[in-house]
């Protein structure tokens, strides 16, 4: 059975990450520079991949957003403003879906297929609002209860297409990889795992995940990337919170590079998740 790797990035700017939403922040600042980054380092190794796209930066990313779509890449949804569906009615979130699938259209003039929500928070309903729109799949699902902004996603109708792909109605869920440890689920594929834990446990987790023999689909964000390390966060920002957000941006870039030479040992196949559309019928 082939392997893929999906190295997704959520387009978004460092203000949107949850725990500083109902906080003071200064917008003026940006970590956008940090997509360039990410692009080239993809462009080395001719990596092609899905780009989940916040609605309310489309206008302001324009020409990068263009320049994603001409390298060959993937632009889905991540929500217009990054507000966790859960918060949402299912009327808000499925005017919030419309809206970011119709400012995509009509400024890159491209038809979205997926969707990913915010901090995966997505349930059954919500589910059920994305297959109604025009779209092919997506990639809110994570086996991960340690996260109180988590939602847990039952796909248990769907049938398995691989252990982390589901399928029903023509439509796919793609299940963010996470690893089996002592009992407990602990996610691998995000950015923020990847700066934070040492190279050595994360390589650990790393090679006992790829044994099992599944996919790869991970994620990271453009502030993780970013060269603006003087962010100024607001002033009464807790101190987890300061080192969740500035740990390991310096050495991440160098982490990806080992990541990456690590999937291709394993014979993993980079792709997008649309590819995946063709590939697993
Ligand atoms: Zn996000």
């Amino acid at each position: 059975m082939k392997k893929y790797a999906v190295l997704g990035m959520d387009v978004e700017e460092w203000y949107h990450l949850d725990y500083f939403l109902d906080e003071k922040t200064d917008k003026s600042q940006s970590t956008l520079d940090g997509i360039e980054i990410y692009l080239t380092l993809l462009k080395k190794y001719g990596i092609k991949t899905t780009f989940f796209v916040v609605g309310e930066l489309v206008e302001k990313l324009e020409s990068v957003l263009k320049r994603i779509l001409n390298e060959g890449h993937e632009i889905a949804l991540h929500s217009f403003h990054h507000k966790r569906p859960l918060s949402m009615t299912l009327e808000e979130f499925r005017i919030d879906t419309e809206k970011t699938i119709k400012i995509i259209k009509e400024k890159l003039q491209y038809e979205v297929k997926g969707f990913r929500a915010p901090c995966f928070s997505l349930d059954k309903e919500r589910l059920n609002i994305l297959q109604q729109l025009p779209l092919k799949y997506d990639a809110s699902k994570i086996n991960f209860n340690n996260h109180q902004l988590y939602g847990n996603l039952d796909v248990s109708d769907f049938q398995n297409l691989a252990p982390d792909i589901y399928f029903k109605d023509s439509f796919y869920e793609f299940e963010t990889s996470t690893v089996s440890m002592l009992g407990k689920n602990i996610p691998i594929s995000g950015g923020g795992y990847l700066r934070i834990l040492p190279w050595k446990v994360t390589e650990y987790l790393l090679q006992t995940y790829l044994k099992k023999q599944k996919n790869y689909f991970f994620y990271i964000h453009p502030f993780e990337f970013s060269r603006n390390y003087n962010i100024k966060l607001p002033s009464d920002t807790e101190m987890i919170t300061k080192f969740r957000f500035h740990h390991g941006r310096k050495t991440v870039e160098n982490k990806m590079h080992r990541l990456i030479k690590i999937l291709k040992e394993n014979n993993y196949e980079f792709v997008k998740f649309e590819d995946l559309l063709k590939i697993e019928k």
